[in-house]
């Protein structure tokens, strides 16, 4: 017969657990507090002295508590009220220390708290002191002992010997007022001195000095023995203005006490007065402001002399010397292009100064005149009217003479040569040539303007043969006349313009631009002799002597 099973009542499984309860919750640690300290603290108001944490009155601070069981203990759920401050000798001796944390007459008070495991937060406010008192002395009551701890525990180690308000230490708003206005005149003054003087460097200040208004010369005169010791200067005035900068920050950190209005108002002080009136002011007259606040730059490099001159000769050492703002041909050009609506040079002028600085860039090649488009001679021609009127015609003043073929160039014939050449005696070129003898200039295909300039400007020829050394194909490399290139050729690149002369036809040779001409070219024709001019002229005097002659009969045999 199967025995029934009977349950055990309810009543023992409610004792049974209850038990276990009562077991877990004897082996989990009692809730306690180990320590504590200041969440932030600042130089004034809220700091460590001492061991004493002090706090200024009217101000909220937060602590860190740390122990283990916090969300356990009294402090939890309580919004605060697990937490109290008993005045150090607050009682007249003898009180317990129930009656002590109870006394609600604290001057901190809960503002709010957040507690975890292990840590917790909690925010507090140091009210204002009554009247009469200077300072008082806390310790901190809290209720750790549990969930239902109903005590209050007087922290008296000296770890928590925790809060002394004091009254602050008040100043007068003139002498906040006042001090403020001293660190942000202090900062701008920095800021011009280091904006007017480092903006020169001292290959500027040098041309200023040398160019310059009589008033600019003056001023630059006066900069440059500070300017010349450039490190030091700029450690000094760097140093002094960050100085300045870090100084008001942390004053008005202090007097204003609120942390988004402190950057507010220093970020606003150093903005405008330590940036934008600066670069306003010294874009202006900075030469000007430097010049007269010389001294004071003097000063503060004398004052700050064991900080700055150490380390401006490192980094003498390290950068060696200060380097000035070079303009390299390109940027020269540049720099003259850009500022062209302000500066006083009139288009002419510019285009000199960007022809002289170009020559350099370009060369002979680039501004010959082919040899396809010059006008030569051969050897062997004549000179006669016919060649002398084609030399007129054309204009030029010095003709290549060339032997077989044109890239041949043997010679040159100067047009004045042919002062004392009578068209009709009919003189071999050649003749002309070997008499004067003139010694050919070439340059090279590839050299640069510059540098055929100065060969123009040691008495060679104004022309120029052009060549370069051909080494394609097969055989030997050989000179390779390209054209020919005059001295008007390169003065025409410096000025960047073209020079038409009386007798030039192309104002350009290259695009044979034909040059426009109110007077017709000559009619060279016109002197040339008629066949009747050739004949033989006889007076009508001679004649009659002739006939006479021939008719006595002595002319005959
Ligand atoms: P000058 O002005 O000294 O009397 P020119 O008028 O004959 O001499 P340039 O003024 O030096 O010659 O040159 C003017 C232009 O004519 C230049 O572009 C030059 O290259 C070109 N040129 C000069 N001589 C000749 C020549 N024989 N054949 C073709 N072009 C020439
Ligand atoms: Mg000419």
């Amino acid at each position: 017969m199967a025995v029934p099973y009977n349950w055990p009542p309810l009543a023992v499984y409610l004792w049974l657990f209850g038990a276990a309860a009562a077991a877990a919750a004897q082996t989990a640690p009692p809730p306690q507090l180990l320590s504590m300290r200041p969440d932030h603290t600042s130089v004034r108001r809220v700091y460590l002295e001492g061991g004493l944490l002090k706090v200024a009155e009217g101000t909220r601070f937060k602590l860190r508590l740390y122990g283990s069981g916090l969300r356990r203990s009294g402090l939890l759920g309580d919004r605060g009220r697990g937490l109290a401050f008993a005045e150090l000798g607050g009682g007249r001796g003898g009180q317990s220390d129930q009656w002590l944390c109870r006394q609600d007459n604290s001057d901190i008070g809960v503002v709010s708290l957040t507690v975890g495991e292990r840590t917790a937060t909690v925010e507090l406010e140091a009210r204002f002191l009554r009247k009469g008192d200077t300072v008082k002395y806390y310790t901190l009551c809290a209720r750790v002992g549990g969930p239902d701890a109903r005590d209050w525990v007087h922290f008296r180690r000296p770890d928590f010997h925790l809060v002394v308000v004091e009254k602050e230490k008040t100043t007068s708003v003139k002498f906040k007022v006042l001090v403020t206005l001293l660190f942000v005149c202090l900062s701008t003054l920095f800021s011009i001195l280091n904006l007017s003087l480092m903006a020169l460097d001292p290959v500027e200040l040098r041309v200023i000095k040398n160019s310059g208004t009589e008033e600019e010369k003056k001023y630059s005169e006066h900069i440059e023995s500070v300017r010349k010791h450039g490190n030091y200067l700029l450690c000094t005035l760097m140093l002094g203005d960050v100085l300045m900068n870090c100084s008001l920050t942390v004053w008005l950190c202090e007097i204003i006490n609120t942390t988004w209005l402190t950057i507010l108002v220093c970020t606003g002080c150093i903005f405008f007065f330590g940036e934008i009136i600066p670069y306003a002011v010294c874009s202006r007259h900075g030469l000007a402001l430097a010049s007269n606040t010389i001294w004071v730059t003097k000063f503060f490099m004398i004052l700050s002399f064991p900080a700055s001159y150490p380390i401006s000769k490192l980094l003498d050492l390290i950068l060696h010397q200060q380097i000035s703002n070079f303009y390299t041909r390109e940027k020269l050009i540049e720099m003259l292009r850009v500022t062209d609506p302000y500066n006083d040079l009139v288009k002419e002028e510019l285009n000199i100064i960007e022809g002289a600085l170009e020559l350099r860039n370009k060369t002979v090649e680039d501004v010959m005149t082919p040899l396809s488009d010059c006008f030569m001679l051969s050897s062997d021609a004549v000179l006669d009217f016919a060649t002398m009127s084609e030399i007129m015609q054309s204009g030029y003043t010095r003709i290549p003479v060339y032997e077989n073929e044109r890239s041949n160039i043997v010679d040159i014939l100067f047009v004045k040569d042919l002062a004392f050449v009578d068209p009709d005696d009919g003189m071999p070129l050649a003749i002309m040539t070997k008499f004067y003898n003139h010694p050919l200039h070439c340059v090279f295909n590839d050299a640069k303007l510059d540098e055929v300039l100065e060969d123009f400007k040691k008495g060679k020829s104004h022309l120029a043969i052009v060549q370069k050394v051909n080494n394609e194909g097969e055989g030997d490399p050989f000179y390779e006349v390209l054209g020919i290139i005059t001295l008007e050729d390169i003065i025409e690149e410096l000025i960047k313009s073209e020079i038409l002369d009386e007798t030039d036809m192309y104002t350009d040779n290259r695009t044979k631009k034909i040059a426009y001409r109110e007077q017709k070219p000559h009619d060279f024709s016109l002197f040339k002799d008629s066949e009747a001019d050739l004949r033989t002229k006889i007076s009508p005097q001679l004649l009659l002597a002739t006939h006479r002659f021939l008719a006595t009969g002595k002319g005959g045999s």
